[in-house]
């Protein structure tokens, strides 16, 4: 078969990984310029690698391939040398989060870092580039998707047997075109993520940071709401995400540079039923109005003492932002989020208080707005030759389910009978 893989990120690499050795002619389309790019594949940043049946999307993925991939991924580091871990692995932490009504997230990590993962890119491609049928194409934006009789057609002028979709959230452009032209492709669009970036001293949370890097949790609050943890930063920064028409907070950590606070996200899942169909909508509409009430391009701090009571914060007491002065403005978040969402973090701050003490403290910090956005979920099932890997596709969020993602429709190619009916 003549095939064509869109993108060239995780999911496009665990695809050719599986049907490189094949008789089938393969052809790479890449917006980016070459494979040093900075806008080239998710494989760019941090390189946290997890292996875990809990995170990283909603396909079922096989621990034992999970495992397989993050071995591949590390065989192409120079020195094999990577940081591992494990989260919620030791039954005293998971009891304690498990008794008080969390749900622990178990995963093993393997972190590779940033540094590492550009060689680890750079020689996976060099790889696949050895082999004969495989051709990459850069700088080569594909723009439409077209159904012929029994083939595809793209950016109107190449005609191929099987196409590949694997253009991450970036791809967002050309997934939109696609689905407006094929409405059938979407399974389910009504779920978002709202909540906030919540920071406080690291004595508080120092045995959680030094147990597991990343603690994840979720919780179903007495709302009805699922609430979540995510992306933990000990000794951390909070820093703004602008999306051009709003501006959200996020946190990250740096390797050198270290700050007396810890910061992650607290996120409440939305999800909504018809006739609601514009969840990126309902999240941009509340961020826009944080950002009214902030100030153009600015974000809210509160806080935690007067998010509960929904009075205007003032003055800070002992934890200062690490987010620069001129980025925020001391503000009551009540005014712009809806009453279900506020009560369903306040829930989890103060059960969560009651297995590390210190988290629901007065004055402990709240940043808003944090969203998560979802991609809308698309359906594989649809055409045999048509195909949506990785992010684009809605069922995964790491470089390990997006991996084994394209990995296993390769597998659906190879050795039909042997995969399972739906990924
Ligand atoms: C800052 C950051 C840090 C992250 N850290 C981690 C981490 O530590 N661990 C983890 O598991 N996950 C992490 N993730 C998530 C992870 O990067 C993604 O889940 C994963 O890369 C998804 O793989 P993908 O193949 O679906 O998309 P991507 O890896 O994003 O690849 C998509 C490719 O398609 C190309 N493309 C897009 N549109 C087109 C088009 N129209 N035509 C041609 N080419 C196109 C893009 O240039 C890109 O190269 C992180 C994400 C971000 C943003």
């Amino acid at each position: 078969m003549k095939i064509a893989i869109i993108g060239f990120g995780a999911a496009a690499i665990g695809f050719i990984e599986r049907i490189k050795d094949s008789e089938h002619e393969i052809h790479v389309f890449e917006k980016s310029s070459d494979i040093h790019s900075s806008s080239i594949s998710g494989i760019r940043a941090d390189g946290k690698l997890f292996v875990s049946k809990d995170m990283g999307g909603d396909i079922d993925i096989d621990l034992v391939l999970q495992k397989k991939l993050v071995d591949f991924y590390i065989s192409h580091t120079e020195n094999k040398n990577v940081e591992t871990g494990q989260s919620f692995g030791k039954t005293p932490y998971f009891n304690k989060f498990y008794e008080k009504g969390f749900q622990p997230i178990t995963s093993d990590f393997y972190h590779i870092g940033t540094d590492q993962l550009k060689e680890v890119l750079s020689n996976i491609y060099e790889n696949f580039k050895s082999h004969k049928n495989i051709h990459f194409h850069f700088s080569y934006n594909v723009t439409t998707v077209e159904k012929l009789n029994g083939q595809i057609k793209i950016n109107d002028s190449e005609i191929f047997d099987y196409v590949v979709v694997g253009v991450g959230r970036s791809g967002h452009p050309l997934i939109k075109t696609i689905i407006k032209k094929y409405p059938e492709l979407i399974l389910d669009n009504t779920k978002v993520d709202l909540g906030i970036r919540f920071e406080l001293p690291n004595h508080i949370v120092e045995d959680l940071n030094r147990e597991m890097y990343e603690f994840k949790i979720r919780y179903k609050s007495r709302t009805g709401y699922t609430v979540r943890t995510f992306c933990n930063n000990p000794s951390g920064f909070v820093v703004l995400e602008n999306y051009g028409d709003f501006t959200t907070v996020n946190g990250h950590a740096k390797l050198k540079e270290k700050s007396q606070n810890t910061n992650f996200a607290i996120l409440v899942t939305i999800q909504l039923t018809e006739p609601f169909n514009d969840p990126t909508g309902y999240g941009s509409y509340i961020a826009k109005m944080s950002n009214l009430l902030a100030g153009e391009g600015k974000v809210i701090l509160q806080t935690y003492h007067h998010f509960k009571t929904s009075k205007r914060t003032k003055n800070l007491y002992r934890v200062f932002p690490t987010l620069e002065n001129d980025k925020y403005i001391l503000g009551d978040i009540n005014l712009a989020f809806p009453r279900r969402i506020i009560e369903s973090i306040i829930d989890f701050i103060e059960q969560l208080n009651e297995v590390v003490p210190g988290i629901a403290n007065p004055d402990n910090l709240v940043y808003a707005p944090e969203i998560k956005f979802y991609s809308n979920s698309l359906n594989n099932d649809l055409l045999q030759n048509l195909k949506f890997i990785g992010d684009c596709s809605g069922h995964t969020r790491s470089i390990i389910y997006a991996t084994a993602h394209g990995y296993l429709i390769a597998e659906n190619i190879m050795n039909p009978s042997q995969t399972p009916a739906t990924i």
